[in-house]
């Protein structure tokens, strides 16, 4: 089989310098090429020519070696509190992902799917309801990143005023983007390579410029990618969806758990957090009566004690696939209660972009 065609978001600065140069142009030229897709934001070759600072020839060779294109805008809706983007995106052999733009907390953040589809099968996941097609490509991550930061360098910021709500406006301030989640449709260690080949490119001081402790990877509890993480000391932010604190009430809410165990999953927690010295963010979805009472806090006290840890509660949010509800507030500061006994940080998830089934947990391709 013919190799794949490279595509230029999916290479390293390093990598189109080596191109260049193997080609007989100067590194120059490529990291001008950088700065027109990182910085200027071309989308298309047409958008290149004819260029001032690079010349024909090398443009040429670049467009006949390498694929250059950006997913379609299939759908795009917003929440009504405006907080909330969700975009439907087309791919080049048809399949579907969403990428989310939220705008939460005074910050802004772009969720990202790092696959069409999720073999996981978390019981409550549209995403993992659907079964999983596909990994997406470093590109097909990048384009989705460099996606949101279109829409924030084309919105306008608006000065703010007297009358500005407590909570940070949808509407300003932000025009790059600063944040990005592998929290989208797919499990992202389940394709790491082609994750942290899309998290290099936007760590690259000469494009995105993204720091590390403003790029989160979530994980079911990929064990052998937690590992990886931790050999290869990636200084990102992990997250792990715990979702239930022993081996079979785990297994239950997520299948993933039979592969990799609680207690394999813990320890590869403990040789993150040793080698890394970073905590780990835990994800807990709040399901009403079945891993939201005293005794499930309590277990999850016990189960992190001992680790640098901060809980997330994520109430749940409503899929087709699940009969389950989410627990109620009181519940939820009950549960905080019980791990402030344990010395465990706990915040409880701001329940936002549910009506356009763009919260945890609710991104399909509808
Ligand atoms: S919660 Fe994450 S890992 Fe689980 S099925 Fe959904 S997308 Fe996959």
């Amino acid at each position: 089989m013919p190799a794949a065609r490279p595509h230029l978001l999916g290479l390293t600065r390093v990598e189109l310098a080596a191109r260049a140069v193997a080609w007989g142009f100067s590194p120059v030229h490529s990291a001008t090429l950088w700065n027109e897709l990182y910085l200027q934001g071309r989308r298309s070759p047409s958008e290149f020519t004819p260029h001032d600072r690079l010349p024909a020839r090398y443009l040429d060779r670049v467009f006949a070696e390498c694929d250059f294109d950006f997913p379609s805008i299939a759908k795009e809706t917003h929440s009504s509190d405006g907080f909330t983007r969700k975009y439907l995106l087309g791919l080049r052999d048809a399949h579907r992902i969403e990428t989310v733009l939220m705008r939460y907390s005074g910050r802004v953040t772009a969720c990202v799917s790092s696959q069409v589809g999720c073999a996981m099968g978390c019981v409550f996941c549209a995403t993992g309801q659907m079964g999983y097609t596909r990994h997406l490509t470093a590109a097909e991550i990048v384009a989705q990143a460099l996606h949101v930061d279109a829409v924030l360098r084309a919105t306008a910021p608006e000065a703010p005023t007297a009358a500005e709500p407590a909570h940070p406006s949808p509407h300003h301030r932000h025009e790059r983007l600063r944040n990005v989640v592998f929290m989208g449709m797919g499990e992202p260690l389940h394709n790491y390579d082609a994750v942290m080949q899309a998290i290099d490119i936007l760590r690259d001081p000469a494009g995105l410029a993204l720091g590390a402790q403003k790029i989160s990877v979530s994980t079911v509890g990929v064990v052998p990618g937690i590992r990886r993480l931790a050999a290869e000391k990636r200084p990102v932010h992990l997250a792990v969806s715990l979702h239930g604190a022993t081996q079979e009430e785990r297994a239950a809410l997520v299948p993933a758990a039979r592969k990799w165990r609680l207690d394999e999953l813990m320890d590869a927690c403990r040789e993150y957090t040793a080698t890394l010295g970073k905590r780990i963010f835990f994800e807990w979805t709040l399901i009403d009566g079945q891993n939201d009472g005293h005794a499930h806090a309590r277990a999850v006290g016990e189960l992190l004690k001992g680790i640098p840890a901060q809980v997330n509660l994520i109430p749940l949010n409503p899929t087709l696939g699940y009969a389950g509800e989410p627990t109620r507030p009181a519940g939820a500061r009950a549960f905080q209660d019980v791990l402030a006994t344990y010395g465990i940080p706990c915040t409880v998830r701001q329940r936002r972009g549910i009506d356009i089934a763009a919260g945890c947990g609710q991104l399909a391709i509808d």
